[in-house]
C-alpha cells in the first residue's frame, strides 16, 4: 500500500509551488489532479508516471466527491507513491479533510502539503493586501457557492458589517447576490470591491468598483475569479505591479 500526499499546487503562477509539492510530483507513481492545478507542474513529473484527472467545475463535478475518493484510494492501493493534486491549499474549499478521512478509514496513509491559497496570493498579485496595518484588522475567507441551500444562506451575513476584508471564492456567478446582501446589511452602496480573474497567471485581470457598480463591470470575467470587498482594495492604486 501507498502512501497518498494531498498537495496544494498554488493558485496558478508554477513559481508558486512550494520546494516539497515538487519534490513529490518528481517522486509520484500516479498524479491524481484538479482543473484549478496548473498542468504544466505535471512536466516535472517522472517518466512513466500516471496522471489522472478528475477536474471539477465551479458549481458541476465532473467526478462526483465519492468517485474521487474511491480513485485515489485505488491508486494507493497499486502504486507507493501518490500525489492528489489540489489548485491553491488543500484545505482551503479543498476537500482536503474529506479524502484523507476516506483514506483513513480503509487504512491507508496520508500527508498534508500546504499549498499558497489563491485567497491571498491572487489579491496579492493584484495589489490588494488582505490586511493592511490602520485599514483592517482581519480578513475572512467565504464560499460564494452555496449550491446545497438554495433559500437559506449559511453565511452570518449580520457579521460582515465591519471592515473586515472579505474574500469570496467560488463566487462570480453569485455576484449580483454578495454585493444586494452586502448593501442590505448597510454597507454603503459605494463600497470598495474587486474581481480578480485567472489570477497569477499571464491571463490574470483585475476589475475594481463598488458594491453597486461592479457586476455590470465584472460578470463576464472568465472563471476562475475571486472577490475582494474591503477599503484594502483601494491599495491596488499604489500596490498593483504585476499587471503592469
Ligand atoms: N483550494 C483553493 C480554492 C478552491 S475553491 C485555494 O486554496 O486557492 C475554487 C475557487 O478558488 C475558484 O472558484 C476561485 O474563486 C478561486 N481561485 C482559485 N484559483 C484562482 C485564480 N488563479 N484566480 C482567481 N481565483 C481563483
Amino acid at each position: 500500500m501507498g502512501t497518498v500526499y494531498l498537495t496544494g499546487a498554488g493558485p496558478g503562477d508554477i513559481e508558486l509551488l512550494t520546494v516539497k509539492a515538487l519534490r513529490l510530483v518528481k517522486e509520484a507513481d500516479v498524479i491524481i489532479y484538479d482543473r484549478l492545478a496548473n498542468p504544466d507542474i505535471l512536466k516535472e513529473a517522472k517518466n512513466g508516471c500516471e496522471f489522472v484527472y478528475v477536474g471539477k467545475e465551479d458549481s458541476h463535478h465532473t467526478l462526483p466527491q465519492e468517485e474521487i475518493n474511491e480513485v485515489i484510494y485505488q491508486s494507493a492501493l497499486k502504486h507507493e507513491c501518490v500525489v492528489r493534486l489540489k489548485g491553491g491549499d488543500p484545505f482551503v474549499f479543498g476537500r482536503g479533510g474529506e479524502e484523507a478521512i476516506y483514506l483513513k478509514e480503509r487504512g491507508i496513509g496520508f500527508e498534508f502539503i500546504p499549498g499558497i491559497t489563491s485567497a491571498i496570493a491572487v489579491p496579492e498579485y493584484a495589489g490588494i493586501p488582505v490586511t493592511h496595518r490602520g485599514v483592517t484588522v482581519s480578513f475572512r475567507v467565504v464560499t460564494g457557492h452555496e449550491s446545497h441551500k438554495k433559500d437559506h444562506s449559511q453565511i452570518p451575513w449580520e457579521n460582515y458589517k465591519t471592515d473586515d476584508t472579505i474574500v469570496f471564492l467560488m463566487g462570480l456567478h453569485r455576484l449580483k447576490k454578495i454585493t444586494s446582501k452586502l448593501i442590505e446589511i448597510g454597507k454603503p452602496k459605494d463600497y470598495p470591491i474587486a474581481v480578480i480573474s485567472r489570477g497569477t497567471t499571464k491571463d490574470e485581470k483585475t476589475v475594481v468598483g463598488t458594491l453597486e457598480n461592479i457586476y455590470e463591470k465584472a460578470k463576464d470575467l472568465p472563471t476562475p475569479a475571486l472577490i475582494v470587498v474591503g477599503k484594502v482594495v483601494e491599495l491596488r492604486e499604489q500596490l498593483n505591479w504585476f499587471e503592469k
